[in-house]
């Protein structure tokens, strides 16, 4: 099945405009916390930048090259996590993780991210739109490693 077959059966259209016009997207300055990622099963790379200034995410960016999900993926990251606490942003990535990977307890507060539940489907798929979420675990954790799905 091709990429193409598999957002079909996504959300397309939005998937396909956040991979287009990614949003906060490119470098952030200043920013005090970043990490990159890799998914070498598909390509994908990414870095996240943020901002944090008294435990909330000021702003937030990525840049980077990847597959229509993962770019999507990371925009919508960005859009999800600008303004919340460092607290709420990990809960966030806690409950998006287990929305993809289809374990129990993903709520049902995700909103516009639960566009990318359908990827459970396709496990080659779930690292890709995984990939931008733990690049900003490990920047939120200070680790600043790179990271990588495999
Ligand atoms: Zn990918």
């Amino acid at each position: 099945m091709t990429l193409s077959d598999e957002l079909r059966t996504l959300y397309q259209e939005v998937i396909l405009d956040h991979y287009k016009r990614p949003r906060n997207f490119g470098p952030l300055e200043p920013h005090d916390h970043e990490a990159e990622g890799y998914n070498p099963l598909c390509g994908d790379q990414v870095s996240v930048y943020l901002r944090v200034q008294d435990g909330v995410i000021e702003d937030v960016s990525f840049e980077g090259q990847g597959c229509a999900i993962s770019t999507a993926s990371a925009s919508l990251m960005t859009e999800a996590v600008k303004g919340k606490t460092v607290e709420e942003a990990e809960g966030i990535f806690d409950r998006f993780r287990k929305l993809v990977t289809g374990e129990e307890g993903a709520g049902d507060q995700l909103g516009k991210l639960e566009i990318l539940a359908g990827v459970r489907d396709y496990p080659v798929r779930i690292k890709c739109a995984i990939l931008a979420w733990h690049a900003l675990h490990s920047a939120l954790n200070e680790s600043g490693e790179a990271v990588s799905t495999e």
